[in-house]
Parts: C-alpha cells; structure tokens; sequence
C-alpha cells in the first residue's frame, strides 16, 4: 500500500504519519460521507455564494471530528473532483493534478500546498488541497494574485487577461513589490521551469500569488497550486506554458524554433539577474531529480495510459526543451548552463 498524500509505502490505513500531521491534525479521516452526484447537488446549490475562483467545480471543506464535511464558510479544504464538463481523459485529472503537485513538493522542493486524495463513499477519488490563506485563528491573511497585482482584468484587457501577460511581467511586479525579491524571484523562476516541464498550459497570472504568512510583515509567493499537466486534457503545441516567458523579448533559438529551449531559460534568469552559482544550482537539482521525478511519475495514482503520457511529455519537454540548444553555426550563445545541459543528454 501507499499513501494517498505522498506515494510513500505504508503497512495500514490511508496516508502516512507525515502526511496525516500536515493535512488533518494527525486525525485518521474517514472517507468522505457524500458520493460525486451529491457534490454536483451541493456545488448548484452554493453556486451563487461560493468565492473560489476558476472554473473547475470545487466546494469548501472542513475538518469535523474525523470527517470532512462540506461547509459554506470558512473551509480549510478544497475538494475538486473529476469535472462534470467532457475533457479528454478527464478519469485522470484528479491524479494528474495530485501527482503535479507531488512533484513540485517532493522534487522540485518549492513550497506547495498541502494536498492528497481522498475517497467519495463509493471510493471514486477526489482531488484535497489544504488551504494557506487563514491564520490559526481563522482570519484571512492579505493575499493577492498577479492579476490584480499588475492591474489586469477582464473590464480593462478582455476575457483573455489572464494569459495575455508574461513571466517577465510577474517578475518584475516583484522585484517592485516584495522585500526580498531575489529570494522569490528564484523561486519564481523554478517555478516556471516546472510548469514548463509538466506542460501545464494553465499556469496563468491567477495562478500565481503574493500573501503575507502569519507572523511576517512583507510579502513573499504564496504555496504553488493549481498545477496540471493540462495538454493531457486539452490539446496544446509542444512548448506552450500559461503565459510567454518575455514580454517581447526573442531568442535566436526561439526565433528558429518556435518553443523555448535552454538559451531562453538561460535568457531569463540573466535578465532578473540570478547569479551563476544559483543557475547552477538550479538546474543541477532539475537534471539531477530527472530519475526521481520519473519514478514518481509511475508510483502515481493515473491510469497506466495516463502515466505513459505523463512521462514522455515530461521527458520530451526536458530533453528537447529545457536542456536543448541548437548545434547549427550562427545560433551560438554565451551559457553558463549549456555544460551541464550537454553532461546530462549524454547521460539520458
Ligand atoms: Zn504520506
């Protein structure tokens, strides 16, 4: 058996001790006492109230007892079950998402929300993620997405605002906002990097937040959520991420290509000034973690089909992506990176 949170063996129940602490107090959680179609009963029946955003159907849990019981206010879950909308292999989004998110904890190492799978009383499963915008005493902490952040919405710049912007623009909304810019412009900056490696084409301006954790008095980029391998949904082109990493910026590479690879990744962190050793770092870590990553990817709980995606996605986007550069003459390039980039392709 595994853990429903983070895949690790167990001997009985449904999670692990570490992972029962971090979501539930350390309470063992009875499986949900409702079934999907009484979701869809109760979802229509908040519809009007509910405040999460996006257009996944979701509702607000609290943790009671043992249980988790839906509540319209002050929930501390969210639940996001499999959509009622048709997707392509949508049986698998509520896994795609865990196992997202898993990746980002566990081999990205970037702070992410707490979350794991739950059952419905009929045992289909459910997507839970932990919320990290209330404090202890159950105020909300002052939290705000980049949408808001730069000032875009859907009155002033469309219905499309949220994607018709770029990781520059986020980056540079920091460096103007938060005290310790560099810190979170790194951690931004990975970020991206897995977005881009688990093709997540929804990783939009909404997607990202600033908050303020109980305690602190600056800001800093809240947990990662909503992560998805979304071009297992919908189709989407080889490459594409939520949003253009520059906001006009071109790349030779790009140029030619039609996709970012290593010289625009390499680009970027140059222009937010990370330093060498830090790039190093980074994508050390990335190139390293490549084996784990894959593992995880089949100890995860998607379907056979959808594990197979997930990995040659994952390994395409890595090998003829992130770590790719062109060898014709003229698309030359000052790199730091491209050393460890070319030690890790002879490796794989
Ligand atoms: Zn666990």
């Amino acid at each position: 058996m595994k853990c429903y949170g983070c895949f690790k063996p167990i001997n009985t129940g449904t999670y692990c001790t570490k992972c029962k602490a971090e979501l539930f107090n350390g309470r063992n959680i009875n499986q949900l006492n409702f079934d999907i179609k009484e979701f869809y009963e109760y979802r229509q029946s908040q519809a009007p109230r509910i405040s999460i955003s996006g257009v996944q159907d979701k509702i607000s849990l609290k943790l009671e007892g043992n249980d988790l019981l839906p509540t319209d206010k002050n929930g501390t879950y969210i639940l996001k079950p499999v959509p009622a909308t048709q997707l392509q292999h949508s049986e698998d989004i509520v896994a795609n998402e865990h196992l997202s998110m898993q990746l980002s904890k566990q081999i990205f190492k970037i702070p992410t929300a707490a979350n794991a799978i739950v059952h419905f009383r009929n045992g289909d499963m459910a997507y839970l993620v932990k919320r990290f915008d209330y404090a202890k005493d159950g105020s909300k902490l002052d939290q705000e997405d980049f949408a808001s952040i730069i000032g875009m919405s859907e009155e002033t710049d469309g219905q499309n605002y949220k994607y018709d912007s770029s990781y520059e623009a986020i980056a540079s909304a920091i460096q103007n906002v938060v005290a310790t810019s560099s810190m979170s412009i790194e951690d931004l900056y990975l970020r991206i990097i897995l977005n881009y490696l688990i093709g997540n084409g929804d990783a939009h301006l909404k997607n990202f937040s600033l908050y303020r954790p109980e305690g602190r008095s600056d800001y800093t980029l809240t947990p990662n959520y909503d992560l998805l391998f979304s071009g297992y949904h919908i189709h989407e082109m080889f490459g594409v991420m939520g949003l253009e990493l520059f906001e006009s910026y071109e790349t030779k590479s790009y140029g030619a290509l039609g996709f970012y690879s290593l010289e625009d990744f390499e680009a970027f962190a140059h222009l937010f000034k990370i330093p060498s050793s830090r790039m190093i770092k980074i994508y050390k870590l990335i190139f390293s973690s490549a084996s784990k990553a894959e593992q995880m990817i089949e100890n995860s709980f998607m379907t056979d089909n959808g594990k197979e995606a997930y990995l040659k996605n994952f390994h395409n986007r890595l090998k003829n992506g992130l770590a790719y550069t062109m060898k014709e003459p003229g698309f030359e390039f000052e790199s730091i990176l491209k050393p460890l980039a070319d030690d890790f392709l002879r490796m794989v």
